[in-house]
């Protein structure tokens, strides 16, 4: 698998399909390596420990100026290539994916490439057995008891927004938690900014999450964010029938609305 995949990605350089490789290196943690160059993807690496989704990279400027760019991309990253262009931060046509599973290198494609191979071998996604135990767990608590997990949990939040950083839905410019006139959000490290932080950037997320597990995977703190991820991604798919990394001109949930949405809050 490595050695396809090293090939693949020195070849995508040197017949200029791409000017820059985004994948993993080998040592401890395998942080994001940038490549330009065919002779260095000997330096590729990839296995299921390998949790950052590279497509948060895709709308950082940096990148953007080197395009065209191919990322090493898990089932994950996949969808979230397809959700980014659907939302107009990945170029169709300057973006390639050198699609992973697991121990499988799967080939190099496209935005639409990726979501007809998503759509026609993975076509329902979604959290994993163990974590939608949790989730069902969770939901058998009362309301006051789902609150008070969730405090305590979200007490233990920095406010360092490393869950932010790794994300890929999390592109916009400016963070709402960081505008100050007016302060939305307090920004101390306490009690309901808190509270409010974790909520409001679980639920900009719903039905556009792809379950990457990355946010969790950088938070030090060791909040169970794929808890929260993953009960929201159930609510969008039963209630608008949200699948998010699909189809590359879909509309996303959260930025969509129709007259046939269940208006019955409404009073
Ligand atoms: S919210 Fe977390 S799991 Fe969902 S796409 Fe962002 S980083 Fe991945
Ligand atoms: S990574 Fe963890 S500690 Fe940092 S802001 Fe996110 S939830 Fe809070």
């Amino acid at each position: 698998m490595m050695k396809a995949l090293r090939q693949e990605a020195a070849k995508l350089l040197q017949e200029k399909r791409a000017a820059l490789i985004i994948g993993f290196a080998e040592r401890e943690g395998h942080p994001a390596l940038f490549i330009s160059k065919p002779e260095d993807c000997e330096r590729l690496f990839y296995d299921v420990s390998c949790r950052q989704n590279l497509a948060a990279y895709l709308s950082k400027p940096e990148v953007s100026a080197r395009r065209p760019v191919a990322i090493v991309a898990s089932l994950a990253a996949l969808r979230s290539l397809v959700v980014l262009t659907a939302e107009s931060q990945a170029a169709p046509g300057q973006v390639l994916a050198l699609a992973v599973d697991k121990d499988a290198f799967l080939g190099t494609f496209d935005v639409a490439g990726a979501a007809e191979l998503l759509r026609s071998k993975y076509p329902d996604l979604g959290p994993e057995k163990a974590l939608l135990e949790r989730v069902g767990e969770l939901s058998k608590k009362s309301v006051v008891e789902r609150a008070a997990f969730w405090a305590e949990e979200f007490a233990k939040c920095t406010r360092c927004y490393a869950c932010r950083a790794a994300c890929p839905g999390c592109y916009c410019a400016r963070c709402i938690v960081e505008k100050n006139a007016p302060q939305w959000v307090s920004t101390a490290a306490l009690g309901h900014g808190n509270y409010s932080w974790n909520i409001m950037r679980a639920f900009h997320q719903s039905g556009r999450c792809t379950l990457c597990g990355a946010c969790e995977a950088a938070c030090p703190q060791g909040l169970p964010l794929m808890v929260l991820n993953a009960a929201l991604d159930r609510e969008a798919l039963e209630e608008f029938g949200a699948r998010p990394g699909y189809d590359p001109e879909g509309k996303p949930v959260i930025g969509s609305w129709s007259a046939e949405d269940d208006h019955s809050y409404m009073r």
